[in-house]
């Protein structure tokens, strides 16, 4: 089995144990997506926008799965719709990037909204980072960073305080569960804090040099 293969593995199980679990129906989306097995990448991209409509990033990749098997209808109706969740939300570069495969596709680059309408964010501006925090203006930043060092710093700046809250009460123990680590071990750490950094849309999900030791 490839690197891949094995993470492909482990979040199918992931995705069919905890089948409201975005994350992991996402991750598995785009692992598919990049072994080039667009159809069922396009079963759980759908699935991940059921759960969670405002990830905008989602509908970047289903349309590109879909131009890759050759729908174009499809792959149009579904950046017209990412393109304005997009906007709305401030997620300016799949916003772009959807803009730019509507073009290709031979259709008139939508306008943008989101920059002219009233400030989207929250108390101050603030606009949580998190691909699926549905809070818009009504998120709240954390009172103070979750860590003394650079992580926490960011996480405050970038996170509102339900999203984190949801991390720590609720994901972060399923993710321990789930992948089965022991967090004194330096290796299993290093997996939980990218899992986290995944969840709150930190981080791009990357699988080069993915080392995650399968129970
Ligand atoms: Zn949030």
């Amino acid at each position: 089995m490839s690197a891949n293969e094995e993470r492909i593995a482990q979040f199918r199980k992931m995705a069919t144990e905890c089948p409201d679990d975005e994350l992991a129906n996402y991750r598995l989306g785009s692992l598919l997506m990049e072994e080039k097995q667009h159809d069922e990448a396009i079963t759980y991209f759908r699935k991940t926008l059921e759960l969670s409509p405002f990830f905008s990033k989602v509908y970047q990749l289903l349309a590109q799965s879909q131009i890759a098997l050759d729908q174009k209808a499809a792959a149009i109706e579904t950046l017209k719709s990412g393109f304005a969740v997009a906007d709305e939300r401030g997620d300016n570069m799949p916003r772009d990037e959807m803009s730019r495969l509507l073009v290709q596709l031979g259709q008139e680059a939508p306008a943008k909204r989101g920059q002219a309408a009233a400030p989207v964010g929250g108390e101050g501006g603030f606009h949580c980072q998190r691909p699926t925090c549905m809070l818009g203006s009504r998120a709240r930043p954390l009172p103070a960073p979750p860590f003394k060092d650079e992580l926490g710093r960011k996480i405050q700046e970038n996170i509102c305080a339900d999203c984190w809250g949801i991390w720590l009460r609720d994901s972060s123990i399923k993710v321990i569960n789930e992948l089965r680590l022991d967090l004194s071990r330096e290796d299993h750490q290093t997996q939980y804090d990218r899992y986290m950094l995944e969840f709150l849309g930190l981080e791009e999900p990357t699988t080069v040099g993915s080392s995650l030791p399968l129970a």
